[in-house]
């Protein structure tokens, strides 16, 4: 594929938030020559291990070079150009005492996490940012410092502030993942038609506090034609994500029914759509670099 001269910025906690939000939608960009960077805030080290054949006393103390691993591959896979580790510490679930450990992510210093998104977004030039929601989708503190440092750094970028870190460059469109409730009511319906328990074990949406509201989604993407390398990149990072993963255990012609990925636009310096399906809707590559 071509180059088209567009760039998709991806900012994200751990090693697999990529693939599980928007791992179809990456491998589109690959698709249509859109270049790809994927940034990892931090290393995952405290994550729960779900794969049998990793035991814990082994696999502990290399998880983070093991998460590395997964994730280059699963990024391989899905066809992203380029991965940046910021190498900030994990800070665990909301409220775990981890969160205060010294190089916890959630313990960085923001501006100096802001400044060095600042120098990746003048290098790399990114017309879209992705990143997640003010609450990090599920209350994640490193999900809400990676949503804080992107959303600080996409405004400071075009601006002549961090003077040091690069020319200014204006970022057209951030948006943030998302997960509809109107798409996961369709889903628990379909699972209960088929006899198979409704992914995280729930019948009600309600009790899936990660789940955006309908009316904030703008833009739906249609990954049909990339659901089955989003599957195989999932399978990647296999130290976090079991095989009977919902989107896994399901037979390849419900995969390609539910590929679909959600995000909502929050900020963008055109007319703003009611509803879209590309993210790069109304952007060319050739875009003003700075506010002015
Ligand atoms: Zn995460």
């Amino acid at each position: 594929m071509s180059d088209s001269g567009l760039r998709l910025m991806a900012v994200h906690a751990h090693a697999d938030d990529e693939t599980i939000t928007m791992g179809g939608t990456l491998a589109l960009c690959a698709d249509r020559g859109i270049t790809t960077l994927n940034v990892c805030c931090t290393d995952g080290k405290l994550a729960t291990i779900v794969d049998p054949s990793m035991p814990e006393a082994e696999t502990r103390p290399r998880l983070a070079e093991i998460r590395k691993e997964e994730l280059r591959t699963a990024l391989g896979i899905l066809g992203v150009n380029e991965v940046i580790f910021l190498g900030y510490g994990d800070s665990g679930m909301a409220g775990a005492e981890t969160n205060q450990l010294p190089d916890a992510f959630w313990m960085a210093n923001l501006d100096e996490v802001v400044g060095r998104l600042v120098e990746i977004i003048r290098r790399f030039k990114p017309h879209v940012v992705v990143t997640y929601d003010s609450n990090g989708a599920y209350g994640h503190p490193d999900h809400i410092q990676a949503h804080r440092a992107a959303l600080l750094a996409v405004e400071a970028a075009h601006t002549p502030v961090y003077g040091d870190r690069g020319e200014p460059w204006l970022v057209q469109k951030l948006y943030y993942t998302a997960f509809p409730r109107a798409a996961f009511k369709v889903i628990i319906e379909v699972s209960k038609e088929l006899g198979m328990e409704p992914p995280f074990g729930v019948d009600n949406v309600d009790d899936l506090p990660f789940l955006a509201a309908d009316e904030l989604v703008t833009t739906r993407i249609d990954c049909r034609t990339t659901v089955l390398r989003k599957r195989e990149a999932l399978r990647a990072h296999r130290s976090q994500i079991a095989p009977d993963w919902p989107l896994l255990r399901v037979p390849e012609d419900m995969a390609l029914k539910y590929a679909d990925e959600w995000f909502q636009l929050v900020i963008t310096r055109k007319p703003r759509p009611e509803r879209e399906t590309d993210l790069f809707e109304g952007i060319t590559a050739e875009e003003p670099v700075a506010a002015g």
